[in-house]
């Protein structure tokens, strides 16, 4: 086993070796402009990128046109966010999100503040989830635009986006979801679930960095969106821009392997997660789950019956009592994970996501994220369960200790 040990599979992950495989000879040998209309090498070019078009719009049932290719997921939340409200400024000025959305979302909906947009920001339930009903509940005659996101990076809570889609089909309101971290893990389908707008990622699916596409619907109705990029009018004038053509072969090879193997996946990862929480709770004291409570499940990793995927498999979110959030992240040297806090220039902020679920901010300082994934092992887990007991019972005792 490598120490540190990873355990951020939120914050990125590794490119899997097949997709390195698939991308190489994008670099050299296939290296053509995809929009050169002229030779072969701008065909070859676009015929791999239509390709992976298409492989990555089946992986969530959307036609291939509806897919815009841009550098990730923050250009994707912008696009949409951005795109949609300023287009559709004569219907409406009312935005709605949610509290625990990624700042890409939520700091693309304050620059439409300033643009003299009106924002409700929803607050969530205890476990980090909005309701149907509270969307419902807060749209306006002049509401344009709902965004929420399909599965929480830090506690990984998991919204009921299908019933939130309809409400807003229902009332004729566009519907975007941020859907990185739930993308390729758990069921995801934009017919079904009614979604209008979806941003997606690779670094998130074990593809690289630098490319993430946009789901826009195509008809039903369509999305028309502004674009935050002029140029030459590649993605049909939604992002112009050469076409990263490795990264986009890249991000279809990792889609296509991370749904091979996902229902496989979930089970291994509710396993080790469940192996994780028990090894650190037979082991110390006064640990709280932040988040939705993790499901019942078999020996297997399979749900018990009645049970409800509120979570996504990966995530575990802890908080550990009378412990100094920094000190334990410093104590953990061994382990690759998030804290509950983030570092602004001025000062260590509570994580937002946290306080919304009502966590006190000394609690939230003491939280750490962990984001198991594809290369996690029961190895792995047990070395986390030791570390994060060794660190904290040496943390509590000093705190004793001084007081
Ligand atoms: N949205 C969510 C929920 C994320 O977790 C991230 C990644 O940190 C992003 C958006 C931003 O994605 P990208 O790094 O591709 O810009």
């Amino acid at each position: 086993m490598r120490t540190p040990v990873y355990m951020d599979y939120h914050a990125t992950t590794p490119v899997d070796p097949r997709v390195v495989e698939a991308m190489l000879p994008y670099f050299g040998q296939t290296f053509g402009n995809a929009a050169s209309r002229n030779h072969v090498f701008g065909w070859e070019a676009e015929a791999a990128v239509e390709e992976a078009r298409h492989r990555i719009a089946s992986a969530m049932g959307a036609a291939d046109k509806e897919i815009v290719f841009t550098s990730g997921a923050t250009e994707s939340d912008n696009l949409a966010v951005l795109g949609a409200a300023r287009l559709l400024k004569q219907k409406g000025n009312h935005v709605v999100t949610g509290a625990t959305e990624h700042h890409a979302v939520l700091d693309a909906c304050k620059a439409l503040e300033r643009e003299g947009f009106e924002v409700t920001v929803l607050p969530t339930d205890p476990t980090g989830r909005i309701d149907a009903d509270r969307v419902q509940d807060a749209l306006t005659d002049r509401t344009i635009l709902v965004t929420i996101m399909l599965a929480n990076n830090e506690i990984g809570t998991i919204h009921p986006i299908a019933s939130i889609g309809r409400v807003c089909h229902e009332r004729g309101v566009l519907f975007h979801t941020d859907a990185v971290q739930g993308f390729t893990k758990i069921p995801f389908d934009v017919g079904t679930m009614r979604v209008d707008l979806a941003s997606v990622t690779a670094h998130k699916v074990y593809g690289p960095k630098g490319i993430g596409a946009l789901y826009v619907r195509g008809k039903g109705p369509r999305v028309r969106l502004a674009p935050l990029f002029h140029g030459g009018g590649h993605e049909r004038g939604l992002r112009s821009g050469t076409l990263n053509v490795p990264g986009i072969v890249g991000f279809a090879a990792a889609v296509e392997i991370a749904l091979a193997e996902r229902d496989d996946e979930m089970r291994r990862l509710r396993l080790l997660r469940r192996r994780l929480h028990e090894g650190i709770r037979a082991r110390v004291e006064d640990v709280r789950c932040n988040g939705a409570p993790l499901p019942e499940i078999d020996g297997s990793g399979n749900l018990a019956p009645g049970e409800e995927e509120r979570r996504l498999p990966g995530n575990l979110n802890l908080s550990f009592a009378g412990v100094e959030g920094e000190a334990l992240l410093m104590d953990l040297k061994g382990l690759a994970v998030s804290s509950g806090s983030a570092c602004t220039s001025a000062s260590i902020e509570p994580s937002h996501v946290l306080k919304a679920l009502g966590v006190s901010d000394e609690l939230a300082h003491a939280s750490i994220r962990f984001g198991l994934g594809r290369f996690s092992t029961e190895e792995e887990v047990d070395f986390s369960s030791e570390t994060v007991d060794a660190a904290v019972h040496r943390l509590r005792a000093s705190a004793l200790d001084r007081g």
